[in-house]
């Protein structure tokens, strides 16, 4: 089926399947040559809410990420972030690769989604925002669009964690940190609230993740905080690609819930995207090559 959001207007399903079957030859010869150097980009995803209701553009129905899933899990090795940064760090990359990440924490997540993740054997990281966990309160940016869904429990945590899931630091309340001046609150929503989230699953908390996500919403000063605390890697939400020899801390993630033909665009590196820059949290001539100049 080619459109399976309706988030995702028809007509820019169609556009996007004609873009993709014309861009596919480039995309084979790049993927070929990547192969061949071991140099493959490695590609991190992340989802939000699977849910057959549909309701907000951060929501896919549990048969579109069914579908999502067997098809990469045909065509590309799906990894940890741990072993993504492995490959990352050692330069070695001969596979395209995906991980599978969540952000938030949404208790629906746990009726078809993560069972499937935890039965099929697929790593996944899984981070949530600690206040709304523990309080049951829904997410702020759904109460503005009128939905009351329900936050994972301590106890969806827990089981996930004892599944194999990796579970992660989403801030504790959700702020956009790119606005977070102040040092303390920085490092209560970045180092607090992961130490908190350990305590309560009683598991590592080893990755963090920044609300939002995009340049903007990004802390400079938050990623030195995070790597200091002993945190093994951050994630953004921008999109990009990560290729071996990028700084292994940061991971780039591309967002995956918005249908079949978006996601296959995606993850076959789409030209366009291997163009983003690196956000530059750190001093180093590295992180601000395009990723264009390495593929
Ligand atoms: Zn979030």
């Amino acid at each position: 089926m080619l459109q399976d959001s309706p988030h995702l207007p028809i007509w820019k399903a169609m556009l996007l399947a004609g873009y993709y079957g014309v861009s596919l030859p480039c995309r084979w010869w790049s993927k070929a040559r990547a192969v061949g150097e071991h140099r493959v980009p490695i590609v991190v995803l992340f989802y939000h809410r699977v849910a057959d209701d549909l309701a907000t553009p951060w929501t896919l129905s549990n048969r579109c990420f069914d579908r999502q899933i067997r098809w990469m899990a045909d065509r590309f090795d799906l990894i940890s972030l741990s072993e993504a940064q492995r490959r990352i760090r050692t330069g070695d990359s001969a596979r395209p690769a995906v991980c599978i990440t969540f952000d938030d924490g949404y208790a629906e997540n746990c009726h078809k989604a993560i069972p499937l993740l935890i039965k099929t054997g697929i790593p996944c990281t899984y981070f949530v925002t600690l206040r709304n966990v523990l309080e049951q309160d829904p997410f702020a940016h759904d109460l503005a669009r009128g939905y009351r869904f329900l936050p994972n429990s301590v106890e969806q945590l827990r089981a996930m964690a004892a599944a194999g899931v990796e579970i992660g630091a989403h801030t504790y309340s959700h702020p956009d940190l790119g606005l977070v001046a102040d040092e303390q609150e920085l490092y209560r929503q970045i180092v607090v609230a992961g130490r908190e989230l350990q305590q309560w699953i009683d598991r590592p908390v080893r990755y963090f993740a920044f609300p939002f996500g995009q340049y903007a919403n990004l802390s400079a000063r938050g990623f030195e905080m995070a790597k200091a605390a002993g945190y093994l890697g951050v994630c953004s939400a921008y999109g990009g690609y990560n290729l071996p020899g990028d700084d292994p801390f940061h991971l780039q993630r591309i967002h995956a819930d918005e249908g079949m033909i978006r996601l296959k665009n995606r993850v076959t590196v789409d030209p366009r995207g291997a163009r983003v820059h690196r956000f530059a949290w750190a001093p180093g001539a590295s992180e601000v090559k395009t990723a264009m100049d390495r593929v």
